[in-house]
């Protein structure tokens, strides 16, 4: 079993639950990186006492040195610093959770030692997929998917051959505005966008479920993790989130995963597999859910899912304009620089550009 960890962005949602699995598994954490949240990774300093903490900010790395000068940790910053924790830590496992393509050099990094990657940042395999799967295979680095949908297919092809793999349907909560239509988007603020109804998550990922560009990204990340082509992945809308993901086989069995949605689940797998412990994660009751609903997503008034279907029938370069541009639209979004409808529009422009 895992040892210990280096956690490439500690103090995201993904970085946090990280912790709480390692401290719960009494695993060691021996570095950590951020962007530049240097109270609350004071805190992780002391609780965790890792061995190099690297801030991508020079001026948060300086405050924080100051801040935790009574302890034996070493302070980096930049990308440098970001590298070498990817790359130097000694740990078993590293868990990538930085939010977006910002984490594509330390993820490649990481995958250079030819460790085990708990791969929770998907927008690297979005936007260079052959590169981050071909480097995993050049320094033998095994990739485990953090992503809930990608662990729940991770965990349903256990033991399976990819030969007599028909199939990926990618399950999706539909966001909190499943069932509105496309005038009543218009007014969405950056605040009732941020409100899921099933996930705790980053600001970044909670406006893409809304728009469902999340899923669409998924559906790329997919599409590279388990090689395989996007007429062979389905996405289907399942409100209550206890599926998280299905595999449809050969000889017509379906096998899907279960669980109470909570991403501690899928981080302690990436670091046990292919063992299981007992986890932080509430256990299912399903007759108290009672029932689980399935209906087909609605493209029309959410076109970023129909958007990235395009990119990832066409190629890597396409997928990664995609990408950027959503980037670029979230955020304009979050400022209230642009509309809820616009965020498509800014990146169905950038593709069409692409052409
Ligand atoms: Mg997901």
């Amino acid at each position: 079993m895992t040892k210990s960890i280096t956690i490439l962005g500690s103090t995201g949602s993904i970085g946090r639950q990280t912790l709480e699995v390692a401290e719960h598994l009494g695993i060691k954490v021996n570095a950590i990186t951020a962007d530049r949240s240097v109270d609350l990774l004071e805190e992780q300093v002391r609780k965790f006492k890792p061995e190099l903490v690297a801030v991508f900010d020079e001026d948060a790395a300086d405050r924080l040195r100051t801040q935790v000068e009574d302890t034996n940790v070493r302070v980096v910053h930049g990308m440098d610093g970001q590298l070498m924790a990817a790359h130097n830590s000694g740990a078993d496992v590293i868990v990538t959770a930085i939010a977006g393509q910002a984490g594509l050099e330390p993820t490649l990094a990481a995958l250079k030692t030819g460790k085990r990657i708990a791969l929770a940042n998907k927008e690297p395999l979005v936007c260079a997929g052959n590169k981050v799967m071909q480097t995993a295979k050049q320094f033998g680095a095994e990739i485990i998917p953090v992503d809930s949908e990608h662990s729940a297919i991770f965990q349903c092809l256990t033991g399976a051959d990819k030969g007599i793999v028909k199939r990926l349907i990618l399950t999706a909560s539909g966001g909190p505005f499943r069932g509105k239509s496309h005038k009543e988007l218009e007014s969405i603020t950056p605040e009732e966008a941020l409100r899921h109804p099933n996930w705790n998550m980053g600001k970044k990922i909670t406006i893409d479920s809304a728009t469902l560009m999340n899923k669409g990204l998924e559906l790329i990340e997919a599409m590279h993790l388990f090689g395989m082509s996007p007429d062979q992945i389905e996405v289907v809308i399942h409100p209550e989130s206890i599926i998280h993901s299905m595999v449809e086989f050969a000889d017509g069995s379906t096998i899907a995963q279960l669980s109470n949605p909570d991403m501690r689940q899928p981080i302690q797998f990436a670091l046990t597999y292919p063992d299981r412990k007992p986890s932080l994660t509430k256990t299912l009751d399903i007759t108290q859910i009672g029932k689980l609903t399935f209906e087909k997503p609605d493209t029309d008034t959410f076109p970023c899912l129909r958007l990235a279907y395009e990119a990832a029938k066409k190629d890597v370069p396409t997928c990664a304009v995609l990408n950027d541009a959503n980037e670029k639209a979230v955020e304009m979004f979050l400022n209230k620089k642009i509309g809820f409808n616009d965020i498509p529009k800014y990146f169905e422009d950038a593709m069409l550009r692409t052409r």
